[in-house]
């Protein structure tokens, strides 16, 4: 479990004096001095596990290897800077892979102004991985996932469910949106929702200590949602679709009513911004339907199998 390692590496790394925030949130925060934290992330994706090489194109690997982590730096309402990228190519036709890789990778790099810094390759038997990592700077306080306080409300943005009919290669890392949530209103904690909405709820939640209420007839849910619903025709609704689903990259934000009430009047971006429930004191996650009946929610989604 990726999440044990990670534990265990919180408990187990040394502390550094530059060391704001280290593992365990969805970028490290370094203290260089100069006014401006710079943030830290990587990612890796894998032939046959976020992808499948024979059935995508290598630009739309390239573009999604870098928007991951676009959406991290977003996550910590920081500002993207320079990307450094590892590729571990196949051995037969490795160099015209990597050169699909980079034209996916190099728009979007220009579009949110990251430079490209340089990275290393190396070639084996074995699939095709993309490494990026991704240096931010903060702009004011970095967004963390341990200050969610009960009371506070749950504001998403976009909708939820079935990224895997394609949005998990297209979709739009909510960097913007998220310097101007934070610049404009108060923001207690957040993360973007790579894994699924309830399992990443649940990890907010537990950073924070405290647990969440989810009005389940608010909860966004995609087009796509309803369409893989359909398509698969098993037991599972739009509505579990949009609540376990991984890769959606939207924002969860956990916000003082005050200023949720006015982020929801105001509107202030091209997503809609939606509240779904609240922060409370009492550990774990539940859920309200439309008759007010409340239930446990279990937490699902897309767990790391390391
Ligand atoms: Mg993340």
């Amino acid at each position: 479990m990726e999440a044990d390692l990670i534990a265990w590496l919180r408990r187990t790394l040394p502390p550094h004096p530059l060391l704001k925030l280290g593992a365990g949130d969805d970028a490290a925060a370094l203290a260089l001095g100069q006014g401006h934290d710079c943030l830290v992330t990587t990612d890796i994706i894998t032939d046959h596990i976020d992808f499948k090489l024979d059935e995508t194109t290598a630009d739309r690997i390239g573009r999604k290897a870098l928007a991951v982590n676009l959406s991290d730096i977003a996550a910590m309402a920081g500002e993207p800077v320079a990307a450094v990228i590892g590729l571990v190519l196949p051995r037969q036709g490795g160099f015209e892979l990597a050169q699909g890789i980079f034209n996916g990778i190099l728009p979007l790099a220009e579009e949110y102004g990251v430079a490209i810094a340089g990275g290393d390759t190396n070639s084996w038997d074995g699939p095709l991985v993309v490494s990026v990592t991704l240096i931010g700077r903060a702009v004011g306080n970095p967004l963390r996932r341990d200050g969610a306080r009960p009371g506070d409300k749950i504001i998403v943005t976009g909708n939820f469910g079935g990224s895997i009919l394609g949005r998990h290669f297209d979709f739009t890392p909510r960097v913007s949106e998220a310097l101007l949530l934070n610049k404009r209103y108060q923001l207690h904690a957040g993360m973007d929702v790579s894994d699924g909405l309830s399992l990443d709820l649940s990890r907010l939640c537990a950073a924070s200590g405290c647990g969440a209420r989810v009005e389940l007839a608010k909860v966004p849910i995609s087009d796509d949602a309803r369409r893989l619903a359909d398509q698969l025709a098993d037991s599972t609704t739009p509505l579990d679709h949009a609540l376990s689903d991984g890769e959606d990259f939207e924002l969860l934000l956990a916000v003082p009513p005050d200023d949720a009430r006015r982020m929801l009047e105001e509107q202030p971006l091209d997503v809609q911004l939606t509240c779904i429930g609240e922060f409370v004191a009492e550990a774990g996650l539940r859920q309200v339907d439309d008759r007010g009946n409340v239930s446990p929610l279990t937490p699902r989604g897309y767990q790391h199998s390391l």
